[in-house]
């Protein structure tokens, strides 16, 4: 190794000098430590690791040890922060599915609180005094707000589908239109999830249009079922059909096939009373008489991750019985969060305002401009000249896999602060605490108020303020 080589990384420091240097001490307390040495370490490797083998002309005269210090800083800070953690979605994509999906309602997060800190009925039959059933708490609940007959609650819809290929169709053929065979996310594909489940997938009709007649003509003697998938995040326009629901329940009744609907997200509201687009809610669809129905608790019904199988006693019962539904069972947070959402059902203009998610996809758009407004007024006067503020019109998204080509009319702040560029501006709205997660468009840093919740916009102000500090 050239001489030069050698003397800078003979100049490195060591790892413990580093953490009592002043710089970064005050940010190392000793329960950090181990996590902060770690920190320290891999970058050391990673700058020895450069010097070693940089082209020559590259190589510093001296080790600066200042850039290192503050190369450092952020990343032991980092240690000190939760991975996991809030922060604030300005994108305007209300069921994010990167960023937690649904905010949960308040009433989901005393009860959360109460339960969680305490011991608990989860598997408690307080009348009898002996054992209960986990999966009884919220069976009763869920048949008087969708009229099902009984309900299962599991960990979440991808699991929901799975148990029920498995319990109701192993070994046994599923008919589907080539139309509905979805990737949502990227890690559920239908069809590999059905092979997974050991069900065989009998794929009808064309990836536009899908016939009664094309699922009659595969029904043979080893067919269990009739799948309806929501279609998701997509949608087929233009020269298509699919068969309704009634006609698929029809033929399933003709044949003795069971008919079952992946809803998806599930809706328990007719949101059309609130401007948006019509989406078949878990009522219709079980009226419409599928055996059984299966959607997330955590999209458009706004609770916790949770995937809930409704129908028919003796189905849901084939469910509740199978082995899988061990591996599958939802937590005691996850049912506590989604009872207590599922209350506020009871009372269709509470729901609408107790739960975050419906509150954001029904608030008034002529609301968010007037809150607009009010924020760019307010970040005027809190920021002073360092920051450029605009309302402009936006355009958000339900997200979520729901109503995908619904556009939910928003108004957003167009942010600036010079002299950083929008991406630069981005990048360290990331990094900023809490985090905010923007979104650019057109070359504009776009602040959509549609997705903030209440107490974001103390939280947003100091994060700003936060920016504008570090320039
Ligand atoms: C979202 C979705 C799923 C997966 O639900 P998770 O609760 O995320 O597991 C399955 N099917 C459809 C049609 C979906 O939209």
């Amino acid at each position: 190794m050239d001489p030069d080589r050698a003397r800078l990384l003979r100049q490195l420091p060591q790892v413990d000098e580093l953490l009592r240097h002043p710089t970064l001490l005050p940010a190392v307390p000793p329960r950090l430590r181990v996590l902060a040495a770690a920190a320290v370490r891999r970058t050391l490797a990673a700058k020895r690791q450069w010097l070693a083998t940089c082209p020559a002309a590259d190589l510093p005269a001296e080790l600066d040890l200042k850039s290192l210090l503050q190369e450092l800083l952020p990343k032991i800070q980092a240690a000190g922060t939760a991975s996991l953690r809030r922060v604030i979605n300005a994108t305007g994509v209300v069921i994010h599915t990167n960023l937690g999906r649904s905010p949960l309602a308040a009433a989901a997060l005393a009860q959360i609180q109460e339960v969680a800190a305490h011991y608990s009925t989860l598997e408690y039959d307080l009348a009898k005094g002996e054992r209960g059933s986990r999966h009884d708490h919220l069976e009763g609940l869920l048949q008087e707000i969708t009229g099902a007959e009984a309900a299962l609650v599991l960990n979440n819809n991808a699991g929901a589908v799975v148990l029920a290929l498995r319990a109701l169709a192993q070994g046994r053929e599923v008919i589907i239109s080539r139309g509905q065979l979805v990737e949502i996310g990227g890690s559920f594909r239908l069809p590999e999830i059905m092979a997974e489940s050991g069900a065989l997938m009998r794929e009808v009709g064309a990836t536009n249009k899908t016939h009664l007649h094309d699922y009659e003509q595969a029904i043979t003697s080893e067919t269990a079922m009739l799948l309806k998938v929501h279609p998701s995040n997509f949608r087929i326009t233009g020269f298509t059909s699919e068969v309704p629901l009634p006609e698929l329940v029809a033929l399933g009744r003709r044949y003795n096939l069971l008919v079952v609907e992946d809803l998806g997200s599930g809706c328990l509201i007719d949101l059309s009373r609130y401007g948006l687009e019509r989406e078949p809610t878990v009522q219709e669809t079980l009226k419409a008489g599928a055996d059984l129905v299966l959607f997330s608790g955590d999209k458009l019904l706004g609770g916790p991750q949770a995937g809930l199988a409704l129908g028919e006693r003796s189905v849901v019962d084939r469910l509740r019985h199978h082995p899988l539904t061990r591996a599958l069972r939802p937590d005691k947070l996850t049912l506590t969060a989604l009872e207590a959402t599922l209350r506020l059902y009871l009372d269709e203009p509470q729901a609408i305002a107790d739960i975050p998610t419906l509150r954001m996809l029904t608030h008034p758009v002529a609301e968010l401009d007037r809150q607009a407004r009010g924020l760019a007024r307010s970040l005027r006067r809190a920021l002073g000249p360092g920051i450029q503020v605009q309302v402009v019109p936006s355009i958000g998204r339900v997200g979520g896999g729901a109503l995908p080509q619904v556009s939910l009319p928003s108004r957003a702040l167009a942010l600036a602060i010079p002299p950083l560029s929008p991406p630069q501006l981005e990048a360290r709205l990331r990094r900023a605490q809490p985090p905010i997660i923007a979104r650019i468009e057109q070359d504009t840093l776009l602040l959509d108020l549609r997705t903030l919740l209440p107490d974001d916009l103390p939280a947003l102000k100091a994060a700003l303020q936060g920016v504008i500090a570090a320039i």
